[in-house]
């Protein structure tokens, strides 16, 4: 199957150059000169991965980034051959990037690169499937990119402690977890706190669910055991 490149670069002397290349190489583009027009196009069709031009007249390219960082591989494109553009980029956790000019043979080789690394990732993970990362489950939204949960389609304010919390109960709808359980998976330094403080936690999300709808409490308490999501 063709792979679909989506190009977002505003220089149409650039756009033109890189799509020329990639469709001679093999690859299927379109070529988004905004970065609206780029966010716009994701949110309607799926792509391979995106080359993504820094320098962008309407939003700034590593707030795109940010915007489409969690639906395919990026490579950042940058005029600027400064350190901290690159450093910028890579912490972000974009998947390469590539200094202008440069040339189109040289980006063919890095975008053939990321998505050879890329479907190996996703070969690795279908061997060994995570216990359950349900996207969604019962009236639970979990964005994992963004760590952040909705409830009944309400975005919950959670603290960081509580998103894992809730997240480890939401995986595995039904599951008794004890508190240690708990501890262990939704704390960054599960030794040096109190199992009570699960109890605490708990006693705030459900604060929180109960705002979002008070008529149910869908965590159960196990007495002597722990917590679960109710199935
Ligand atoms: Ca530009």
């Amino acid at each position: 199957m063709t792979q679909r490149i989506l190009v977002i670069e505003d220089e149409p002397s650039i756009a033109e150059t890189t799509t020329y290349a990639l469709n001679t190489d093999g690859f299927e583009t379109v070529w988004a000169s905004t970065g609206q027009h780029a966010i716009d196009i994701l949110q309607e069709q799926s792509f391979d991965l995106a080359v993504l031009d820094v320098g962008l007249p309407d939003i700034n390219g590593f707030e795109v980034f940010r915007q489409i960082n969690h639906l395919l591989p990026v490579i950042f494109l940058t005029a600027r051959s400064g350190e901290i553009d690159r450093i910028v980029g890579l912490e972000l956790g974009a998947d390469d990037y590539i200094a202008k000019p440069f040339s189109p043979r040289e980006l063919c080789a890095r975008i053939r690169t990321v998505l050879r690394r890329v479907q190996k990732q996703h070969a690795q993970s279908q061997e060994t499937p995570p216990l359950s990362h349900p996207r969604k489950q019962n009236n639970f939204f979990i964005d994992e990119e963004r760590k952040c949960i909705q409830y009944l389609g309400v975005m919950l304010e959670l603290s960081r402690t509580e998103y894992r919390l809730l997240k480890v109960l939401c995986e595995r709808p039904g599951r008794v977890f004890t508190r240690e359980e708990l501890m262990n998976q939704a704390w960054e330094h599960p030794d040096v706190s109190l199992e009570r403080t699960v109890d605490a936690h708990i006693k705030l999300i459900r604060a929180k669910l109960r705002i979002v709808n008070a008529e149910t409490d869908p965590i159960l308490t196990h007495r002597g055991l722990g917590y679960s999501l109710k199935e």
